[in-house]
């Protein structure tokens, strides 16, 4: 099975989930099929068990456009991915529904209420007044989007980033209308009334210190095989998620490939007006500039490599010395079929990306490196092992605190080189007398009784490397010493280098 989460916006990210959904199709019946050409997807078109596979989407969506309108709550990046991937888009305007009408809206704008520059057509109202109704009774934004998906049927999860509202605003830099210089105003009234004319300082995401991600959203990013940027506005939609408290380090942390499309081609944004965000926040509108903006995983940045069009083959030696994986390929999304095949090299190139980097995670080390450490983490790679025990003294003398469930770390071999991921699923602190003969089995060193398992233990902590590094050449345990018993699962196996 591959899992694929993507960040995205509106047009931007929905138009391109849905090329990729066809693509993911596509690889996927032709490997159920046992097609002997296989695919150019390489790694991203593996078999399950049974020979056919089944590839997962997930839309991680920004919510920084929404907006409280005429007492609705109005996501409009939510609904435009629902829409596309629903087949209910209208495909002139990329967003909203396509035969609408616009009656409800002319009735408000008679009692002089509502934004007269941001139409609702009527039916696009429907889904907003069965949101609203949810989350008055309750619901947070996950579970109401949950359900308009019911009808929607996407055939990808979507998540908002968040379900605390965290609004984008922007700070204008000279008067405009009924507004002063240095007033906040709504990011939607920026770019719907003022199509982004206006200059602006700065970007303020109200609510943001209050936000987290959304529930499934971080273990979407850390779980998944591939994540993709998809050509969404890099500043107020890739931006905004990316702002939301542990995404960025997830993305950072993930064991999946990350790989980034451009939005922009030969220096312009392609139908849109993210040339002005950009602008804002001191990023050329350039494929080049948007790729360093996101950065190297390597460095302190969120990519393993970026797609730019053929037209802008030429940056890509600087994103490549960059350590940004580039390949130029034809970036418009013309229609579908066009969208799947850049789909198709986002696959093709992150199943190419084998040197991806380490993730920035934790070190677990096991034992000291040797024939010990080289049979733990044999037995960690093959499945027997699943618990370990330390002495409480040595995270105080390493200055670490103790380990909790959830956490990621790199386990490394004798020569130090990364070979999996793991989680740690439980911790406890006992006696070292009460150690349980489960936890002693899970060991994976073939002991079958405590006994057993403690002497093994006693030899290992009475060695002459574990006193020295204690600094006590007399250390001994005893049934009173307290030991951290841990619990972990592999998450992923590293390629070897
Ligand atoms: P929004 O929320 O509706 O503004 O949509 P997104 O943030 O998802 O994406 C908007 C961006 O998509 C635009 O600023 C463009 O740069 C980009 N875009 C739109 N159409 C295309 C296309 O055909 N190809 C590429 N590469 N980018 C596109
Ligand atoms: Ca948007």
């Amino acid at each position: 099975m591959t899992r694929v989460t993507v960040l995205a916006g509106g047009v931007g990210g929905a138009r391109f989930t849905r090329g990729l959904l066809q693509q993911l199709a596509s690889v996927d019946a032709r490997v159920a099929a046992n097609d002997p050409f296989g695919s150019r997807e390489g790694a991203f078109s593996g078999t399950s068990a049974q020979g056919a596979t089944a590839s997962e989407v997930t839309v991680i969506v920004n919510t920084g456009d929404d907006m409280w309108l005429d007492g609705l709550r109005i996501c409009p990046d939510l609904d435009t991915v629902m829409y596309t991937l629903g087949g209910g888009i209208s495909e002139e305007q990329g967003w909203g529904r396509p035969d609408e009408s616009r009656r409800t809206s002319a009735e408000i704008a008679a009692y002089g209420r509502g934004w007269s520059w941001f139409t609702l057509g009527d039916l696009d109202l429907a889904t907003h007044i069965v949101r609203t109704d949810l989350l008055r009774g309750g619901a947070t934004l996950s579970a109401a989007t949950e359900f308009l998906c019911r009808r929607w049927q996407p055939g990808a999860r979507l998540l908002p980033m968040s379900d605390q509202f965290v609004e984008t605003h922007v700070r204008l830099a000279a008067d405009a209308d009924e507004h002063r210089a240095g007033d906040l105003i709504h990011f939607e009234e920026w770019w719907v009334r003022y199509r982004a004319g206006k200059p602006v300082s700065e970007f303020v995401q109200v609510g943001l210190a209050d936000a987290v991600a959304a529930p499934g959203v971080i273990e979407a990013i850390l779980d998944a095989d591939l994540v993709i940027l998809p050509p969404s506005n890099p500043v107020v939609s890739v931006g905004t998620i990316l702002s939301v408290p542990g995404i960025r380090d997830a993305l950072r942390s993930t064991t999946a490939r990350v790989v980034g499309v451009s939005p922009i081609i030969s220096g312009a944004s392609v139908r849109g007006m993210a040339d002005a965000c950009l602008n804002t926040i001191g990023v050329q509108t350039s494929a080049l500039a948007v790729g360093l903006h996101y950065g190297s995983r390597r460095g302190d940045g969120v990519l393993d490599a970026w797609l730019v069009d053929k037209t802008d083959a030429d940056a890509v030696p600087a994103l490549e010395a960059a350590g940004i994986r580039a390949v130029a390929v034809p970036l418009w999304m013309s229609d579908v079929a066009a969208t799947a095949q850049i789909a198709a090299e986002a696959l093709h190139i992150a199943a190419g990306l084998t040197d991806a980097p380490t993730p920035d995670l934790p070190i677990a080390e096991f034992a000291f490196p040797g024939p010990l450490r080289d049979r733990l983490v044999a037995a960690i790679l093959d499945g027997s092992k699943t618990s370990t025990t330390s002495t409480l003294i040595e995270y105080g003398i390493e200055d670490v605190p103790l380990p909790v469930v959830g956490s990621r770390q790199v386990v490394i071999d004798s020569a130090g080189h990364p070979v999996a991921v793991i989680e740690t699923t439980g911790v406890r602190v006992t006696r070292l007398a009460d150690v349980d003969l489960d936890h002693a089995r899970d060991e994976g060193e073939g002991y079958t009784s405590v006994a057993a398992w403690r002497a093994g233990h006693e030899t290992f902590w009475h060695s002459d490397d574990m006193r020295a590094s204690i600094g006590d050449p007399a250390f001994t345990v005893i049934d009173d010493t307290p030991v951290v018993l841990e619990r972990m699962r592999v998450v992923r196996v590293l390629p070897r280098a």
